[in-house]
């Protein structure tokens, strides 16, 4: 007799997330993986050093639970820098593993059993399996291509008197969207009306093209003081398996934050943190070139994906361009992307799993081009054949 699956109620049908999924399938055909988000080059080499250093150096015990105070101040100093924003590293910010942890610990500490959480669909998958841990709901508000744009009526309707915060992503993944400064207030204008906490995943902030301007929602008017904002060193210094990220917003936020992060990882990556307190620094070259190259690989892809017949959504941001594979006569793309190894030896996303508005995302599917040039090249021309 077989017993019942052993899993909590609160995670049945989260499975294994789709980049396990599809990053497996790419390592048993030997596919290009254009599926998965993470770069397939070393971040800088003297950021490598430093770690290398912290650890020769003995700061390999626990560092303290907020994070050390080297990186706690340099991710104030990186916020001032980058956004204007004043933070006391005493008590504003707080380190965390990865922004997943930020993410994970916030729904945890805000959300009530029976809150709501008001966030954009497609949604990155830590999400929802977030707000179900916390027993909270989730409220999406779905963006559709071809411009993703936020309709008005339709993120006022998701708000309710349960809702307690909106998570919100730009730069954001899957779609590359970066939301507007004129769609962030209409964001920001919900939340102050109807009195609501907001959490922003800003981890792919650095990487922002074609001259645009991120914009942290915490900045508007009467957000500072309802904002928990999150981003991590993983994407700006292509250190994805470092898990070095952050939470920065008003003190008893992050007080909230820490105390539900302290019971799941405690504290973490003691070397790492005295590295990124470096990457952090950087002068501005490295950020500009590190967005001009991402710049010119989303180019790239982008070319070649159209050459090879897909409908390109090209992005404004992010590692990621969602198309629409219907030119090439199917409209299914989770069965798409399951037989694209065998059929082109290629791997993607499909978007369909970050929605739960299943039509708009089935014939949708996400590419990564954070990968080296000619891994991006014999991806698109391999994705050509399809046409033929
Ligand atoms: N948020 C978004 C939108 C992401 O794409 C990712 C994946 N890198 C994360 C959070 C997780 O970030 P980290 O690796 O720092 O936990
Ligand atoms: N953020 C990465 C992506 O969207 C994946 C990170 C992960 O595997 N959890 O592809």
């Amino acid at each position: 007799m077989s017993r019942p699956s052993p899993l909590t109620s609160r995670l049945a049908g989260f499975g294994t997330t789709i980049f396990a999924e599809m990053s497996a399938l790419a390592n048993r055909t030997g596919a290009v993986n254009l599926g998965q988000g993470f770069p397939d080059t070393d971040g800088p080499a003297e950021v490598l050093e430093a770690a290398v250093t912290a650890l020769r150096a003995g700061h390999n015990q626990y560092p303290p639970g907020p994070g050390i105070p080297a990186l706690r101040e340099a991710i104030a100093a990186h916020q001032r820098r980058f956004h204007g924003i004043e933070l006391d590293p005493d008590g504003e910010v707080l380190v965390t593993t990865g922004a997943t942890e930020a993410i994970a610990a916030a729904l945890l500490a805000l959300c009530e059993p029976g809150h709501e959480v008001v966030t954009f669909e497609p949604y990155y998958d830590s999400y929802a399996a977030g707000i179900a841990l916390a027993g909270a709901t989730r409220r999406p508000v779905t963006l559709r291509p071809p411009d993703y744009a936020v309709d008005p009526d339709a993120l006022a309707a998701a708000f309710s008197p349960r809702t307690r915060l909106v998570l919100l992503n730009s730069p954001h993944n899957p779609t590359g969207k970066v939301f507007t400064r004129a769609e962030l207030e209409l964001v920001a204008a919900q939340c102050r009306e109807r009195d609501v906490l907001a959490v922003t995943d800003e981890v792919y902030e650095h990487l922002v093209y074609d001259g645009r301007e991120h914009v942290p929602l915490a900045t508007l008017p009467g957000m500072a003081e309802r904002t928990l904002t999150i981003s991590s060193a993983g994407k700006t210094f292509s250190l994805t398996g470092w898990k070095i990220g952050w939470a920065c917003g008003p003190r008893e936020l992050v007080s909230a934050v820490l105390t539900a992060k302290q019971f799941l990882t405690f504290t973490s990556g003691a070397p790492f943190q005295h590295a990124i307190a470096h990457a952090l620094g950087l002068p501005d070259a490295y950020f500009d070139s590190f967005r001009a190259g991402m710049q010119a690989r989303r180019d790239r892809l982008c070319a070649g994906l159209e050459a090879a017949g897909l409908d390109v959504f090209r992005p404004a941001g992010t590692y990621f361009v969602t198309t629409d594979i219907r030119p090439l006569g199917e409209d299914d793309g989770h069965a798409f992307c399951l037989s694209l190894p065998e059929r082109a030896g290629v791997v993607a996303v499909p978007t369909v799993v970050f929605y739960d508005d299943k039509e708009v995302g089935r014939p949708l599917v996400r590419f990564a081009f954070c990968k080296r040039e000619e891994v991006i090249d014999e991806g698109a021309a391999r994705l050509a054949r399809l046409r033929s």
